[in-house]
């Protein structure tokens, strides 16, 4: 019997059975670890802090940490959650969200598209998210531009890019020196995966993960990056 339970904790660490399928990177600060939690949400871990993304109910947190830093990219409900940031929250919790969430979230510090700041110690930019043709009736969008922000972080020298909810806009295939990306592909709220694909091979990131992705039919996007070998595709469970 002994042996049997030796065995097991030795092939199976416990972090790991909790962990899941969180991913490790190595950073010129040590380690940047990604935790994939449903939808639009996921969680990261750099230099002791946790950093939840459009934390939302519907995921399972169960033994995830609280929240030092919570960014919310818009106002619908799959990354807006008031009820969930609420639960994740401890003394200190610094919140990042445009302005429109702002309007709900009215703890949070606004970032606008474009702007810069360092919060909970971790270097921030706000970047577009939109559609530009897809909405929910002739002449409406379901992301208008400038209400909504996708976020570059710098953590250890990694770029790490969250794309939020939009469509390949010129200004995600203008990024650079993207080390890490989350791409959504979703419809019809964001994009097609050929659609990401096209953007992703414009901004080139080293690693990108698909997410907020229901629905989409994934072998279309690694298949489009096939032939790009400098990029690397991880499938992740989101949905
Ligand atoms: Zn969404």
């Amino acid at each position: 019997m002994k042996t049997i339970v030796l065995t097991f904790v030795l092939f199976f660490p416990v972090a790991n059975l909790l962990a899941g399928s969180t991913d490790s990177i190595r950073t010129a600060e040590g380690e940047l670890k990604i935790t994939p939690v449903t939808h639009g949400s996921l969680m990261l871990e750099f230099k002791g802090k946790v950093i939840h993304v459009d934390p939302w109910g519907r995921g399972d947190y169960t033994g995830l940490p609280q929240a030092d830093l919570i960014l919310i990219t818009d106002i619908h409900g799959d990354h807006m959650d008031p009820a969930q940031v609420q639960k994740l929250k401890k003394s200190g919790t610094q919140i990042v969200a445009p302005q429109a969430v702002a309007q709900t979230v009215t703890e949070a510090l606004v970032l606008h598209n474009g702007q810069k700041k360092v919060v909970a110690g971790l270097e921030i930019e706000a970047v577009p998210m939109y559609n530009h043709k897809r909405g929910p009736s002739p002449g409406k969008l379901y992301h208008d531009r400038g209400r909504g922000n996708g976020y570059v972080l710098t953590l250890g020298g990694k770029r790490v890019y969250i794309s939020g909810d939009t469509a390949c806009i010129p200004e995600m295939k203008s990024l650079t020196d993207i080390d890490i990306a989350f791409v959504t592909m979703n419809l019809p709220y964001t994009m097609p995966p050929e659609e990401a694909a096209e953007c992703v091979k414009a901004f080139k990131p080293r690693i990108v993960y698909p997410y907020h992705y229901r629905g989409s039919d994934l072998k279309i996007f690694t298949r489009a990056l096939e032939s790009h070998t400098d990029i690397d595709v991880r499938i992740k469970d989101w949905y």
